[in-house]
């Protein structure tokens, strides 16, 4: 699928109304700015930096469900079907299977069309290692880690890299980890180039440094003599920043044989690339972005519009939107605060589903398989993905939330994290669509 720019949003100046605002810059902001312009939508989107600068670069789509049993589903689609089977309050029940795979389909094609390549299987989960040496189930991941997953499964012997320096990832302790399970790990510590006399190492530097040809060259030199009946190359998720494939692939030629990243500790360098990705992108399509600014303030003028005062203290703009999409996360995001007295929305001060009293946030056993009450607060929406207030009616008849902001799931535990960020995303602009084409 191609995704040109939308010209409704280009020349859009500032002073008229925006058909939405996206408050966020997490995964759901961004998929929520990227579908909606793909719609035709004119779009403004305001942020700090999100989760995105933490992940792995996996993206889980359901891994697990129920939690407290702890069961891993191959395909998720089905672990979806069962989900919503369960849980006829949690977001996935809202989403229509062909909402779902649209969401996936125009994410994905996006970051291969801005060189940062997604794999998937069809309709599988992936077995991936991550830096602990430890193994999870996944939906999507970047095209430079695809090879472990193959060697992981097939049992390739393997030989896998660490530099000193880098305190975060430890090659031997990945594969005392993964022992069990992908036998023939060797481990090798040699020194990245051009970093002698350092003692430590920071990724993101490390990734753009091998951005040049001369650096993979001399790291090629540093690994060949040691790869004598390995299969497969693993090294830390430092290949690069605007071109990791070609990187990665140009690092596997000049070793003969296939190379592949395993994730870091965060903040990440595949979390980098998306963000960059997006930053870059999203403009480029229509979507005016106002980045590390927050929304300060919204209010509704009398005449249906949405009006946002955006600033880092005080308000520097002010933008109006006939239809406004919340993407502001979580706690880490800052869409929910915890205060003594309860959990509250931080923008716009919706009502915010929780547990009845503070005592009951979190279960007595820290460990609870099945996880804590307050993992689920968030906000309540009816199908549209409407927030509701109080009395259970939509809070704003032109309102809509979409990410982990959501009430009624548990994405840490269930592996969803980005698939309910996107998919919820997709849900949201097409339920403005749906209201803007007069379909009440
Ligand atoms: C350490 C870590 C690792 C993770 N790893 C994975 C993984 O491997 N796979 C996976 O699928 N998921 C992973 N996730 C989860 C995933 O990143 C999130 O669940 C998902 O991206 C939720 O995105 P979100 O956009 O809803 O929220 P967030 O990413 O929290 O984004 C919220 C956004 O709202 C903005 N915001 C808040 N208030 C305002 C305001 N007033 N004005 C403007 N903007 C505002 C924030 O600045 C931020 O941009 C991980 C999360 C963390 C923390």
């Amino acid at each position: 699928m191609k995704i040109t720019a939308n010209p409704a949003a280009i020349s859009h100046p500032d002073t008229g109304a925006y058909d939405l605002a996206v408050i966020g810059t997490g995964m759901a902001g961004m998929a929520a700015s990227l579908i909606a312009a793909d719609r035709g939508l004119s779009v403004a989107q305001a942020g700090l930096t999100g989760e995105i600068l933490f992940s792995s670069g996996f993206f889980d789509f359901l891994a697990i469900h129920p939690v407290r049993e702890k069961r891993y589903w191959t395909n998720p689609w089905d672990a979806v079907h069962s989900l919503v089977q369960d849980h006829p309050d949690h977001p996935y029940t809202r989403i229509s299977g062909q909402t779902m795979r649209h969401a996936w389909d125009v994410m994905l094609s996006f970051l291969e069309r801005e060189g940062l390549p997604y794999y998937r299987e069809s309709e599988e989960n992936i077995r991936m290692i991550t830096s602990q040496g430890t193994i999870k189930s996944t939906y999507c991941l970047p095209q430079t880690m695809q090879p472990g997953a193959n060697g992981l499964k097939q049992n390739l012997p393997c030989l896998i890299a660490d530099f000193p320096g880098m305190r975060e990832f430890s090659a031997v302790q990945i594969a005392e980890s993964l022992r069990s399970q992908w036998k023939d790990i060797r481990t090798l510590r040699i020194q990245f180039p051009g970093t002698d006399g350092l003692t430590e190492l920071y990724p993101e530097l490390m990734a753009r440094a091998l951005e040049l040809p001369l650096n993979r060259e001399k790291l090629a030199m540093l690994i060949k003599p040691h790869i004598k009946e390995v299969k497969i190359i693993g090294l830390p998720a430092v290949l690069g920043i605007d071109k990791s494939l070609q990187a990665t692939n140009d690092l596997s030629e000049r070793l003969g044989l296939p190379v592949f990243e395993i994730p870091t500790i965060p903040p990440s360098v595949p979390g980098i690339r998306l963000k960059e990705t997006f930053e870059r992108a999203l403009p480029q399509i229509g979507v005016r972005q106002f980045l590390q600014k927050r929304v300060l303030r919204v209010n509704t003028e009398p005449d249906g519009l949405f009006r946002l005062d955006i600033g880092s203290v005080s308000p520097e703009h002010t933008i109006k939107a006939r239809a406004v999409i919340l993407a502001t996360g979580r706690f880490f995001g800052g869409g929910l605060y915890a205060e003594r007295d309860g959990i509250r929305e931080t923008v716009m001060g919706l009502k915010v589903v929780q547990p009845a009293t503070r005592s009951e946030w979190h279960r007595d056993d820290f460990f609870d398989p099945a996880g804590h009450p307050i993992h689920h607060a968030g906000l309540e929406t009816d199908n549209l993905f409407r927030p509701l207030d109080a009395s259970g009616h939509p809070a704003y008849p032109n309102l809509f939330a979409a990410g982990s902001i959501l009430a009624h799931q548990d994405w840490i535990r269930s592996k969803s994290g980005v698939g309910i960020a996107v998919c919820s995303a997709a849900a949201a602009v097409e339920s403005c669509i749906y209201l803007k084409e007069g379909k009440r």
